[in-house]
């Protein structure tokens, strides 16, 4: 899955770090985020290197995390223009680039940039926020109120009937996604994630689950999501009544006529797991 980077380390432990020459800078724009890329290849600016296009570049940069020993860093709210081989790639492109750990670590940078962003501002009083000096949170020196990054709990559920999985495709109007996916929502207030996962199942396709067992969770910065996999077995009459706002078909196929499919998600993740006959 796209957090598995061994045997590169990622550690998000927060710490008050001063920036190097030698230490790498995310710079997003946009919902984009400044790379060279090279036969697929991804890498991405030092600190060095960003001096001649941005000379606050040591002012600016905001601590992130560190991997395998190294700190990245980012910048936001500075017009960075393109320079000598590096290009603004848009996030839904990183999928489809390399290596994974840099990737994770792009992608990632997207999840706390963005909160970065859409925390400027404090809900509560309108005040401009500080960042926190002692942990990953923002701070309004005004009324005094703290955020922490912003990760959206839901469930994706692989459901099963003796020796189907009931697939989905999401209606055209909901996602741009085309290929087979499982059911999937966010946790609602007050929810525990086994209540979301009877409430998603009989919003999409009609259907009662029982002995409903975790399986395997994922970041998912795509969306600001932590996703929580859980597989179920059908309770009962088998015949799916789609939500057609959302879903454009389900259907229960065996484990021959699942098609393959990548592992960078706990989604292709799951329906693997089911097709290779794992105990799931
Ligand atoms: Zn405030």
């Amino acid at each position: 899955m796209i957090q598995d980077i061994l045997p590169h380390v990622y550690d998000v432990t927060y710490k008050r770090a001063e920036i190097k020459p030698c230490d790498t800078v995310l710079v997003y724009r946009e919902g984009k985020l400044l790379c060279h890329v090279e036969e697929g290849l991804i890498r991405y600016p030092t600190a060095k290197e960003l001096e001649c296009v941005c000379a606050r570049v040591y002012e600016l940069a905001k601590f992130m995390f560190v991997i395998d020993g190294a700190n990245f860093f980012e910048i936001q709210k500075e017009e960075i223009k393109p320079f000598s081989g590096y290009e603004y790639v848009a996030k839904r492109d990183f999928r489809e680039l390399g290596p994974d750990y840099l990737v994770f670590a792009g992608v990632t940078g997207f999840h706390v940039h963005d909160w970065y962003t859409d925390t400027s501002f404090c809900g509560r009083c309108g005040a401009n926020m500080k960042g926190s000096t002692v942990e990953r949170a923002m701070v309004c020196p005004s009324c005094g109120k703290i955020y922490y990054p912003q990760i959206c709990p839901s469930v994706i559920v692989g459901v099963i009937d003796q020796d189907k999985l009931l697939l989905t495709k999401y209606s055209l109007a909901h996602s741009k996604h085309r290929n087979y996916a499982l059911i999937a929502g966010y946790v609602e207030v007050g929810e525990s994630f086994e209540d979301t996962v009877k409430r998603e199942v009989m919003e999409e396709v009609g259907l009662k689950v029982k002995n409903i067992r975790y399986y395997k969770s994922q970041p998912w910065p795509f969306s600001n999501t932590l996703l929580a996999g859980y597989f179920c077995d059908l309770d009962g009459d088998r015949e799916v009544k789609v939500d057609e706002s959302e879903l454009s078909t389900a259907v229960w196929l065996t484990r021959d006529e699942i098609p393959d499919t990548s592992n960078i998600s706990l989604t292709g993740t799951m329906m693997m797991a089911f097709k290779r006959g794992d105990k799931v």
